[in-house]
């Protein structure tokens, strides 16, 4: 513990009183610390292994309006890339053990097993001891999204992006994508590098593509990999509304406002007609209230609300996974619990105790001042 934290990360503030922001977790024996909120330009997400630094994965600005906002990001060529929607997994070797980060900066157990088995990463970081793996974690089977895939039956780990751990510089988008070749490793879809005006059309139509098939967005970088832009699909606009209306009183006010804006921006931008815009408002609005009617209902049965996902795995990797979103103070409710041979599969609901709590306060009379 005897680095100078302060010049590492390039902040005037006491390194004592960024390091005081940091939480400690232990994995596997291990101790480390992370930090669950940007501080001091320090990134969410940041970890501390011993004297190992792991940056946090940039947020990323989203565009309401396509073509003004590529204007206004980019002066030279763009790369677009899929948006894919699982969840941020960087991956880092540390001490010869792959370990895997999520968002926040916690080591996963669950991920960090997945990564282990589907990664075939030693020759990569053989090479680049020093880089870190960014990527989304995707697929039916995993403890924190569940976006379906057609081409994924368990999960999947697409890299998006190959950073310097200490410092988070990327490696440019066209380097990236052929050490992703070299090493195989999957990738996220690239579609191709544009000029920022033929960028905006070739955004577009993939949008369109992606809306069609039910999927997330694109993202737009630099071809240094330092600036980056997303934009999502309507489709995925309503799967977010209708989760979070799944669980009203947990999600429904910061997803709603959100979501209709950019919806309301999108209609907008592709000129529509007032005939399309109906179409929109009521996809829309059967979006948010026929999910929030069957939770009504569900909690009014006396059956469990909250988030359902099922894992599959080793069952000491399951055992951790579960005691770990326990120790978070989750709730769970486990509807599914089978061992074959070596593999546990569970199925489980994260229980979304407001939700539950205050319908249930309703149904039984409660009011409300409004
Ligand atoms: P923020 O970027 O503000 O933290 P967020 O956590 O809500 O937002 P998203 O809206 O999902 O995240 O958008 C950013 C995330 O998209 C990235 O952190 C990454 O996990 C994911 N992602 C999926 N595909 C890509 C891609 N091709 N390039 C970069 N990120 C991608
Ligand atoms: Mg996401």
């Amino acid at each position: 513990m005897s680095r100078d934290w302060g010049s590492l990360f390039d902040v005037d503030t006491d390194p004592e009183d960024l390091l005081e922001h940091f939480d400690t977790e232990w994995f596997r024996g291990q101790r480390y610390r992370h930090l669950s909120d940007e501080r001091h330009g320090i990134e969410r997400g940041t970890a501390l292994v011993d004297d190992v630094v792991v940056r946090g994965y940039p947020s990323m600005p989203r565009a309401l309006v396509l073509e003004s906002a590529i204007r206004e990001t980019f002066d030279g060529p763009v790369a677009i890339e899929e948006k894919l929607n699982g969840y941020n997994v960087r991956v880092a070797r540390i001490d010869g053990d792959l370990l895997a980060f999520t968002r926040s900066g916690f080591v996963c157990p669950y991920t960090t097993r997945k990564v282990e088995a589907l990664l075939d990463a030693e020759a990569f970081f053989d090479e680049h001891p020093e880089q870190m793996l960014c990527g989304e974690l995707v697929g039916p089977e995993n403890p924190y999204t569940d976006h379906d895939y057609s081409e994924i039956d368990e999960v999947g780990f697409y890299v998006f992006g190959i950073r310097h751990r200490e410092s988070g510089t990327p490696m440019g988008v066209e380097r990236r994508l052929d050490q992703c070749v070299t090493y195989g490793l999957d990738s996220v879809d690239h579609y191709g590098t544009f000029t920022p005006t033929a960028a905006v059309d070739a955004a577009r139509e993939r949008i369109d593509d992606l809306n069609a098939r039910g999927r997330e967005g694109v993202v737009l970088k630099s071809t240094d990999g330092e600036t980056a832009l997303k934009y999502t699909t309507s489709a995925i606009h309503r799967a977010d509304l209708e989760h979070a209306f799944e669980l009203p009183f947990d999600y429904g006010r910061d997803f709603v406002f959100t979501r209709v804006m950019r919806e309301a921006f999108q209609a907008v931008e592709r000129g529509e007609s007032a005939a399309a815009v109906r179409e929109r408002a009521q996809a829309l609005g059967e979006a948010i209230l026929q999910p929030a009617v069957e939770t009504i209902r569900a909690v009014d049965a006396g059956d469990p609300v909250g988030e359902t996902h099922t894992v599959r795995g080793d069952p000491r990797t399951i055992d951790d996974l579960l005691s770990y979103f326990r120790e978070q103070g989750l709730e769970l409710h486990v509807e599914h619990d089978e061992t074959v041979g070596e593999q546990r599969a569970v199925t489980f609901t994260k229980i979304a105790q407001s939700t539950r709590d205050k319908t249930r306060y309703y149904l039984e009379g409660g009011t409300i001042d409004e």
